[in-house]
Formats: structure tokens, sequence, C-alpha cells
């Protein structure tokens, strides 16, 4: 679904989570205790129940989920995503809280946004006014296996990241990049063979078209998209500087450039223009991967 710019008079941004055709195994992790479990309300409404915590709202319908235990899930992933990609977690509640709507179905999912989520598996709704959050939404289908483990944490790091893109829209490479990379490392896994599957089909996007995509990609080149724009965030991330910078960096990118940005944030003597070290590094160890299964031509078809 198309990713579209958010003011105070336009569409929430939605980032959609995309079905991988794959089965996860589910991997229920408690949260860790230790005497300071966050503290969360349960009530019901008619068939609803009803999680709240200090940044969370939590809703399912008929559901056999531990929403308390998914709810102290939710607050400790905050704190540890906040983290990685933000540098530091922040004391300060949310306000307004970040609402999760658990749907049983993939009808109740199209219920609850419209079938133009697709088949995704979450899906992150940000609305803006006058520079700051005045929505966090996110909508988790219950019927596919990965969701705790991949969708949840995907689309909790867009909820995250945007409070630091409160002004400027955050590049799409960027925002579903580091989504990607607070998957599980299984999915990851997934991910990177599907880049080198689309790769060898010749769909791949060059650097400066993956910079300006502003619209959810066309299926033929979706894997493309997330695999490259991961891989870009991994490479830029594993440069010795702090999470903050890479924001800043591309913050700067969006406003003057990619070079420049690059030339300011990451150059060194060595690799003084961005295309060289993408090149070099991210789309060549992803073809020397590759070679190491087959006859490298025909990865150029
Ligand atoms: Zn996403």
């Amino acid at each position: 679904m198309p990713l579209t710019d958010s003011t105070a008079t336009s569409p929430p941004r939605r980032r959609c989570f995309p079905l991988m055709a794959t089965l996860m195994v589910f991997l229920w992790t408690p949260a860790v205790g230790l005497g300071g479990e966050p503290e969360v309300r349960i009530t019901h409404s008619g068939s609803w129940t009803i999680a709240e915590s200090e940044n969370f709202r939590l809703v399912a319908q008929n559901s056999r989920i531990p929403l308390r235990e998914v709810a102290e899930q939710c607050e400790t992933l905050k704190t540890t995503l906040q983290k990685k990609w933000l540098g530091q977690s922040s004391n300060r509640p949310w306000l307004p809280v970040c609402e999760i709507t658990f749907c049983s179905t993939l009808r109740d999912y199209h219920r609850a946004l419209g079938s133009g989520v697709g088949t995704s598996v979450g899906c992150a709704t940000i609305n803006y006014d006058q520079g700051r959050v005045t929505q966090r939404q996110i909508h988790i289908r219950l019927d596919h296996e990965d969701w705790l483990t991949d969708a949840l944490p995907h689309e909790l790091t867009h909820v995250i990241v945007a409070d630091r893109f409160t002004e400027n829209r955050i590049p799409p490479w960027l925002d579903e990049g580091i989504g990607v990379l607070s998957e599980s490392d299984e999915k990851q896994q997934e991910r990177f063979k599907a880049l080198q599957a689309s790769l060898r089909r010749g769909h791949k996007y060059s650097w400066e078209d993956l910079f300006r995509v502003r619209s959810f990609p066309p299926a033929n080149y979706r894997n493309a998209f997330y695999g490259q724009s991961a891989r870009l965030v991994d490479y830029l991330s594993r440069q010795g500087k702090s999470p903050s910078h890479l924001l800043e960096f591309a913050q700067h990118a969006e406003e003057h450039g990619y070079q420049a940005a690059y030339q300011k944030y990451y150059a060194s003597e060595e690799s003084a223009n961005l295309s060289a070290p993408l090149e070099n590094h991210l789309p060549h160890n992803v073809i020397l991967g590759m070679s190491q299964e087959r006859d490298q031509s025909s990865l150029v078809d």
C-alpha cells in the first residue's frame, strides 16, 4: 500500500508488514521479571479484553493470547528498541499511548484497515499534528505464526523512530531497514535469501532509486526494497557511529542530498563517494554469498 506523507491535514502514515511465505516456529518469550514487571491493568468489555500499561493499550476480541504478558513484553521491547535505534530509552511515557489491536483473522484485519493492506501481518498507523505525534496505532494479525517475534517488533520500531521524525518524513529505506533489523534472526535470514533471489532475477534498486522510493514498491521489487534497505542500514550501523548518527545522516540527506550527507557523516579519505562503498560492500557481499552457492553468471540475467 502507498506510503503517504503525513501532515495535520493528510492521511496518517502507515507501514504494513508483508506476509512472507514461511512458517515460523512460535516462540513465546516471557517478559523478564526480576521483580520489576510493568504494571498492567486488565479489564473486559463484552467480548473484548483490554490490557493497559504505561505506554500501551492492547485490545483483543475473543482472544486466548495472554494480554498481560504481551503488554509486559511490549514495554520491554519499547525500552530495548529505543536504546538500539534512538541511542537511549525515554523516561517520558507516550502520550497518546500506543494502541495495539489484535485481529484474529485476515477478515477482521481488513475490517479494521481496509483491504488495501493486503495480506500483511501487521500495520503501524502514526499521525502527527504540529510536530507532535497524535496517534500511535498498531494492528497485528494473530492468525500468522510470526506475529510476536517479527511483526510486533517490526511495527513497534516504526512507532519508536517516528518520535525522531515529527517534522520531516523519515525516508522509507531507513524506516523499513530498521524495521527489518528488529525482526528475529530467522526472519532476517529469510529476507536475505529473498534478496538474493530477487537479485538473481535482476530485480534490484540502484542506490539513488532506493533513496527516492516514496510509495509501496511493486510486488516483484518488494524483496529487493526490504532486503537492500536492511543491508544499507546494517552497513551504516557498522561504521562505528551511534544510532542517532545514522538518523541524523538520513535527515541531513533528505534535506541536502545523500552524497553531501555521506561526506559529512561517514566518508573517510578512502571512501569519499557514497555509491562506492555501497556498491563495493553491500551488493558485493551479497553476490559473494550467492557465488558460493551457484555460478556467478546466473546472477546477472
Ligand atoms: Zn514496515
